[in-house]
């Protein structure tokens, strides 16, 4: 068990896009390594999910797990998930502007579009293929892990920069609006 250091924007290593992982790596005592501190490390900063470059590491594996998440209340459950070398394909067009905040951009959220429906495809900690469709704010939460894992945050996507906030101002003068915008939403889409 480990808790790792995330890596902050202006790192480069974040800006990398990470590698794919072979079965032969998947299985070996380092990348199982790896995945137990992304957990411990996710879990230790409260974080939605967490992508391998975070923590200095340029493979295609995230951690993503939401369970009554103080930083995002509003979040629907997801069990913990660890996913490797995921691809995700929008299934339509319709997108959903979600606030967004992220380990590696410390104390501040943003506006950004995300696809309400996808299919992801990726191997779980075991090799395992798994192919499913992924809705709503969870829909959101494996685009931004995976955005990680191509050099990509969520910065990159906000498309009004006057979106931008820090968590104070958030919580102050935005969350209330966002909170039954969103709250609409999930209940209207489900998780
Ligand atoms: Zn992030």
């Amino acid at each position: 068990m480990a808790v790792r250091e995330i890596l902050h924007v202006g790192n480069p290593l974040l800006r990398e896009r990470s590698r794919q992982v072979t079965r032969a790596e998947l299985a070996s005592v380092e990348v199982q390594q790896l995945i137990d501190d992304l957990v411990d490390t996710m879990h230790a900063a409260n974080g939605a999910g967490i992508a391998a470059p975070q923590v200095g590491e340029l493979l295609r594996i995230a951690t993503i797990e939401v369970n009554a998440n103080p930083r995002y209340p509003y979040k629907p459950r997801i069990p913990l998930t660890v996913v490797v070398n995921p691809v995700i394909e929008p299934l339509d067009d319709e997108l959903v502007e979600v606030n967004e905040g992220c380990l590696s951009v410390p104390n501040m959220r943003g506006n950004v579009m995300r696809h309400v429906n996808v299919r992801v495809r990726w191997w779980d900690r075991h090799g395992v293929e798994h192919d499913e469709v992924r809705r709503g704010l969870t829909a959101g939460t494996f685009q931004h892990e995976c955005d990680h894992l191509d050099g990509v945050l969520f910065l990159d996507r906000v498309h009004d920069t006057r979106s931008l906030t820090t968590w104070d101002e958030f919580e102050r003068f935005h969350r209330a609006a966002f909170i039954e915008r969103i709250t609409e939403f999930v209940e209207r889409v489900g998780s």
